[in-house]
């Protein structure tokens, strides 16, 4: 699958998200939720610093998806995102029955970019991709260009640590 102008819309706006979420104190990531016919449903950014610390957006789509949506109109959706799922995020986007993935930049980059500054993950899960997860779920990423504004941000983010 290509990516579109539409597609780098979504991804901008989930670039904008995880900014604000990192102005706000918080991880800088965020999620976009949009429908087959391309019509942004719901969108959220990190708040695991404002709110809990399982406050990711990929998880609070696929909330609210499960919450609003009919099964038919969740696997016909796409969600955006600014980095890839966590377990945790891939397990809830699978168990609600979403449908396709876009994310700008990969868990695996994120380690290559934390190990390059010499942070140590404060993660407490295991660094695995959506498809160790869900296998079942298709996904596309990273998004060359785009993932750079993602590192700079990362980069903010660990800095401030
Ligand atoms: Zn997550």
């Amino acid at each position: 699958m290509m990516i579109t102008a539409n597609d780098m819309m979504y991804l901008r706006r989930c670039v904008e998200l995880a900014t604000e979420a990192l102005e706000a104190g918080d991880q800088p990531f965020g999620s976009v939720l949009v429908d087959g016919d391309g019509h942004v449903l719901h969108e959220d950014r990190n708040r695991a610093n404002s709110v809990d610390a399982t406050y990711h957006p990929e998880i609070a789509v696929a909330k609210w998806a499960a919450a609003n949506m009919t099964a038919e109109a969740r696997a016909n959706a796409v969600v955006y995102t600014s980095g890839e799922h966590c377990a945790m995020c891939s397990a809830a986007h699978a168990w609600a029955g979403l449908g396709h993935i876009v994310y700008v930049s990969s868990s695996k980059q994120l380690g290559e970019w934390m190990e390059e500054m010499g942070v140590t993950s404060t993660s407490p899960i295991n660094s695995l991709s959506i498809q160790e997860v869900a296998p079942n779920v298709s996904v596309q990423g990273p998004i060359a260009g785009l993932d750079a504004e993602v590192k700079a941000l990362q980069q903010r983010a660990f800095h401030r640590r």
